[in-house]
């Protein structure tokens, strides 16, 4: 087990509707020890990479992305949340269902932030159905720049989302796949992975 599986066994909750809690270490309080292990991790797996950027989406995705940009030395950005329909101003917009809240938010990423000479690592928290990841990566083509990876602390693997990214042919990188869990038992069962 890696760092991060051993972490989500120790202090994880799998809650009914396929929901796993991380709030006690990355989602609510954050272990700032971990997120550095992680931005560390993800700087290894992408650093023969000639990334510029990283892309992320608020909130919980942020606390991820930002140890990973420090690593890589370069500008993290972060798609907004916006509830409104009529958006102004020079913005890449996408549609985002969120599978936590189960509803439906405007993402947007201001133009003057993304380049179409940019090479975008995307980070993100969780991937479950993969309609965060699929946004950010509409973004980054309507900016005509380049998606080199994507990068997951915690995939849901019995979920379509990790699926659908790499059938798209890209590298996705996921620190702990969930193949199973159990919200009676609590018993979380991860995808064996090469170190
Ligand atoms: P997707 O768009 O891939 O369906 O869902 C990804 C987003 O939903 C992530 O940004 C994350 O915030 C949230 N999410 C999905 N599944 C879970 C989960 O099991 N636990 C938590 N804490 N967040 C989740």
């Amino acid at each position: 087990m890696n760092f991060l599986e051993e972490r989500i066994c120790k202090d994880g909750i799998v809650k009914p509707g396929n929901v796993l809690k991380v709030d006690s270490f990355l989602n609510h309080q954050m272990d700032i020890a971990l997120l550095d292990e992680i931005g560390r991790e993800f700087h290894r797996r992408f650093q023969h990479k000639p990334i510029n950027k990283i892309l992320t989406i608020e909130a919980s995705g942020i606390a991820i992305a930002y140890p990973v940009a420090k690593e890589f030395g370069v500008p993290l950005v972060f798609a907004k949340k916006s509830k409104s329909i009529n958006i102004a101003g020079d913005v890449y917009t996408a549609e985002v269902e969120s599978f936590t809240h189960k509803n439906k938010n405007q993402v947007i990423v201001s133009k003057s932030f993304l380049q179409p000479e940019d090479h975008v690592l995307i980070i993100d928290d969780f991937l479950a159905n993969g309609c965060a990841l699929q946004g950010l990566i509409s973004i980054v083509e309507q900016a005509g720049a380049t998606v080199e990876g994507l990068g997951i602390a915690i995939e849901k693997g019995f979920q379509f989302g990790g699926r659908a990214i790499r059938n798209l042919g890209y590298q996705l990188e996921s620190l702990a796949i969930v193949d199973e869990m159990n919200a009676e038992t609590g018993e979380i069962v991860f995808r064996k992975q090469e170190a």
